[in-house]
C-alpha cells in the first residue's frame, strides 16, 4: 500500500510552540489556506517558560484573551535583591520598582507556558478550522529558486511524517492518573487544569503512519533551539563557546525565607537564585549548575541526565542558609543546558522564515524566551497573511528581518549584562549592578520601545532620522514611527463606555488610519475634519472611499483598512451624529457602528481613564494630528490632518489597491 500523498498548502508553519502559535493566530485571522505541524504529540502542559512582559500582554488585549492571563497569572512587579551581610545572614536590598509602570495598562506576570499555548489554541479555534496536526513531524525539504518570485508558484516542498504514538509523545510526557506529586513527569491531573487534561487524555490515541509531500508558497519555521528548518536553509546560530547549566524547579516551597512570595533573587559565593513567586502556591526557583564548555555552534553537551532533583534541592539549601528550604509538591523540574546564539539571518528569500528559539538562544533568566518568540511569530505571522492572500505586497516581508534582527541582538546583550550577575562571585555590589542592568534594558524588555527603523512599513521622515537638525513641529511628537501606538484608556463617543487602545486596534488583519481629531467644539478644527473626511471619501483615481480602496480579506474584512477617530472635547459636550458620517459607518441590518469615534475625557468612576492621551501621545489638544496603525499596533506614519497625499503614498507602498487587481470599481 503507498502510504504517500501530496498536497498543496500557501503557508506551512514547523514548530506549534508559542511563537508558531502566535504566527498561526494570523493566518486564522485572515482566512489563509495554511497548516501547522507539530511533532509532539501534545501541547506544552508544565514547565517551561513563565513570564509575561506588558507588550505581550498589550498584544494579547488586542487578540482578546489578555483577561484570561489577569485571571490565572501572578503579578510581578517590586524585585528584592538578598545579599550575604558577611555574618551568616542574608539581607534584603531592595524593593526595586520600575519607574514606569504606568506606560501600559498591564504589569508583567506570570503564568506558565502551558496556558499560554491554551488560550493561543483557543483564539485560533475560535477564527478558524485550523487545528496543530500534532505528531507530524518535518523531514526533508527541498526548495526551488527558480519559483522565488512567482507569487503564484510553490517552490518550497517539505515532506511531512505521521509519528507513532511511542515517537509523538516520549515517557515523560504521557499521561499518568491520580492527585500525587509525579516529580519525573510533572504531568499529574493534580496541576492541569480540566482544559488541559481533557486534551492530554485525548491525544493518547495510536495513529497510522503515513508520509505527505507537501509544497507551499510560504514556509515559517518555528521549531526551537534546534531547528530543523533553520538547518535545511543553511541558516547558522553563531554565539557564545559556553553554556551553561541551570536547574529550575517548579514547586510548591516549605521555607520560613519572607520573600518567598516576592519577586528576587538571593546571592550566595557560588552563585545566585532567582525566585518568580507563580500561580496556585507554585515558586519557580532557577540555580546555576555548571559551566561547559562547547564549540560556537554549541556542540559540547553535558551529560545533564547527572543532575538530579535532590541535587537542585541541595544546591538551593545552601544558598538559602541560614534560612530553611524544602518542598512536597514539584510540578515539575529539568536540568537545561542553554548559551546566547543568533542566527545572522532570519529568513531565506523572503519564502522561508525563522522565528523564536530557532534563531535566538539566551538564558531563561531574562524571561524572554517566550517574549520574544511570540513577538516574532506576531511580526511574520500578519505578513506573510497579508501577503499570501494578495492584499499585501511581498516587499514588506523582508522588514521581517531588518525588525527583529536587531532586537534578537538587544536581547542577547542584556542576557549578557543581566545572567553574568548570576554567576560572577562577587556580591558586594551585586543588587546595585542588578538594578543598573534592569532600568537600562527596561524599555527594550518590557516591551515599551521596539526600535524598528525605516522601511516601506515605517515611514521615517527626514527630521526623525537627524532629530538634533529637526525644526519640525512631528518632532514633538510621541507618536514615532516604528514604535507601538502608546495605549490610553478611552470612552467610547456613543456609549461612554472604557476601552485601553490596545482593545480598541484590534489585531484583525487591518491597517487603520487613527483621526487624532482635536477639539471638534472649536468651528474651525471641525472644519478641518469635515476636509479632511471630504478627502478620505472620494481618493484619487479610484475615486472610492480610502476605506474601499484596498482589496479586501474575502469576507472576513470589508476593507483592510479602517478608520478610527478619537477626539479630545469632553465627552457630554459632542454628539456622535456630529461628525462625518465616514466615521460611523452604516449597515441595514446591524445599523450603525458605534465603535469608530472614541473620546479623551476624564471619567469620574475609571482613574485609568484620565483625559491625558493628547498629552502622552504630545499631541496639540486643539489641532490633533493623524497616524497609520499597522495590524500589529506600531505606527507607521504620522502626519497632520492635511498630509492626506503622504498617507496615500505610505499605504499604496504597502497595500494592494482594487484597480492594480482589476476589483471591482
Ligand atoms: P518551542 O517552544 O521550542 O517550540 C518548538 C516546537 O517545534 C516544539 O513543539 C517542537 O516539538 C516542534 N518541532 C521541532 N522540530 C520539529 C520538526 N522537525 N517537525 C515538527 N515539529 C518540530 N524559557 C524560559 O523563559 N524559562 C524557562 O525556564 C525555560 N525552560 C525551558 C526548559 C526546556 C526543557 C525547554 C525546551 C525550553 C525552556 N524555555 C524556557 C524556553 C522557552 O520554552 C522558549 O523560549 C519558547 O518556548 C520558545 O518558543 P518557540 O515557539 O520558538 O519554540
Amino acid at each position: 500500500v503507498n502510504n504517500t500523498s501530496e498536497s498543496q498548502t500557501d503557508v506551512l508553519i514547523i514548530g506549534a510552540g508559542p511563537s508558531g502559535l502566535m504566527a498561526a493566530y494570523w493566518m486564522a485571522r485572515c482566512g489563509v489556506n495554511a497548516r501547522i505541524v507539530d511533532k509532539r504529540g501534545t501541547k506544552v502542559f508544565t514547565g517551561q517558560a513563565d513570564g509575561l512582559r506588558c507588550r505581550t500582554l498589550e498584544i494579547f488585549d488586542s487578540m482578546g484573551f489578555q483577561h484570561r492571563v489577569q485571571h490565572e497569572g501572578h503579578v510581578a512587579v517590586e524585585a528584592n535583591f538578598w545579599v550575604p551581610d558577611g555574618k551568616g545572614n542574608l539581607v534584603r536590598q531592595g524593593p526595586h520598582c520600575s519607574r514606569k509602570v504606568n506606560e501600559s495598562p498591564f504589569r508583567n506576570m506570570l503564568l506558565n507556558q502551558g496556558r499560554i499555548e491554551r488560550f493561543l489554541l483557543d483564539s485560533i479555534r475560535e477564527h478558524s478550522s485550523l487545528q496543530v496536526e500534532r505528531g507530524v513531524i518535518a523531514e526533508a525539504f527541498k526548495y526551488d529558486c527558480t519559483k522565488e518570485s512567482g507569487l503564484d508558484d510553490y517552490p518550497i516542498t517539505v515532506t511531512l511524517r505521521t509519528l507513532s504514538d511511542a515517537e509523538a509523545n516520549p515517557s515523560d510526557l504521557r499521561a499518568e492518573e491520580g492527585g500525587s506529586c509525579k516529580v519525573a513527569s510533572g504531568v499529574t491531573r493534580g496541576n492541569l487544569l480540566q482544559d488541559d487534561w481533557e486534551e492530554l487524555i485525548s491525544k493518547s490515541q495510536a495513529k497510522e503512519t503515513k508520509t505527505e509531500i507537501v509544497k507551499c508558497k510560504y514556509l515559517i519555521g518555528c521549531d526551537g533551539a534546534h531547528s530543523w528548518t533553520r538547518k535545511q536553509v543553511n541558516i547558522p546560530l553563531e554565539g557564545s563557546t559556553t553554556d551553561h547549566l541551570w536547574g529550575v524547579i517548579d514547586v510548591v516551597p516549605i521555607s520560613n525565607f519572607p520573600d518567598m512570595r516576592r519577586l528576587g533573587t538571593v546571592t550566595h559565593s557560588t552563585g545566585t537564585i532567582l525566585v518568580i513567586p507563580r500561580e496556585r502556591n507554585m515558586v519557580r526557583l532557577y540555580v546555576p549548575v555548571q559551566t561547559i564548555e562547547t564549540n560556537t555552534i554549541g556542540q559540547g553537551r553535558f551529560d545533564r541526565s547527572k543532575i538530579t532533583l535532590e541535587m537542585i534541592k541541595r544546591r538551593i539549601q545552601t544558598i538559602f542558609a541560614p534560612y530553611t528550604f524544602d518542598f512536597q509538591i514539584c510540578d515539575w523540574w529539568a536540568a537545561y543546558q542553554i548559551g546566547q546564539r543568533i542566527a545572522p539571518t532570519f529568513s531565506k528569500d523572503n519564502r522561508v522564515f525563522l522565528a523564536g528559539d530557532a534563531v535566538h538562544t539566551h538564558s531563561p533568566k531574562v524571561g524572554l524566551g517566550m517574549n520574544m518568540s511570540m513577538q516574532d511569530g506576531f511580526n511574520i505571522g500578519w505578513k506573510v497573511a497579508m501577503v499570501a492572500k494578495g492584499v499585501a505586497y511581498p516587499s514588506i516581508l523582508s522588514t521581517y528581518d531588518s525588525e527583529r534582527h536587531r532586537l534578537a541582538e538587544m536581547l542577547l546583550d542584556f542576557d549578557r549584562h543581566w545572567s553574568g550577575l548570576f554567576t560572577e562571585s562577587d556580591d558586594e555590589e551585586k543588587a546595585q549592578n542588578m538594578i543598573k542592568v534592569v532600568e537600562f534594558f527596561e524599555d527594550f524588555a518590557d516591551g515599551r520601545r521596539s526600535f524598528y527603523g525605516a522601511s516601506s512599513l515605517v515611514w521615517k521622515k527626514k527630521e526623525d532620522a537627524n532629530p538634533s537638525a529637526s525644526t519640525s513641529v512631528y518632532s514633538y511628537w510621541n507618536l514615532i514611527p516604528g514604535e507601538r501606538f502608546p495605549p490610553v484608556k478611552l470612552r467610547m463617543q456613543a456609549d461612554g463606555n472604557l476601552k485601553w487602545t490596545t482593545g480598541i486596534l484590534q489585531s484583525d488583519g487591518r491597517f487603520r488610519v487613527v483621526i487624532l481629531a482635536g477639539d471638534v467644539r472649536v468651528r474651525a478644527q471641525r472644519g478641518r475634519v469635515e476636509t479632511l473626511a471630504k478627502r478620505l471619501s472620494s481618493c484619487g483615481s479610484v475615486g472610492k472611499s480610502i476605506v474601499d480602496r484596498y482589496v479586501s480579506l474575502d469576507d472576513r474584512l470589508k476593507s483592510t483598512l479602517d478608520i478610527v477617530a478619537i477626539h479630545s472635547a469632553p465627552w457630554m459636550e459632542v454628539e456622535f451624529f456630529d461628525f462625518p458620517n465616514i466615521l460611523y459607518p452604516f449597515d441595514a441590518v446591524r445599523g450603525w457602528n458605534y465603535e469608530k469615534i472614541w473620546c479623551d475625557d476624564a471619567c469620574v468612576w475609571d482613574r485609568d481613564c484620565d483625559g491625558k492621551g493628547y498629552e502622552r501621545w504630545g499631541i496639540d489638544r486643539t489641532r490633533g494630528a493623524m497616524t497609520i496603525v499597522r495590524p500589529d499596533q506600531y505606527i507607521g506614519w504620522v502626519g497632520e490632518l492635511e498630509d492626506v497625499e503622504e498617507m496615500i503614498h505610505y499605504l499604496d507602498g504597502v497595500l494592494v489597491a482594487q484597480t492594480l487587481m482589476g476589483g471591482a470599481e
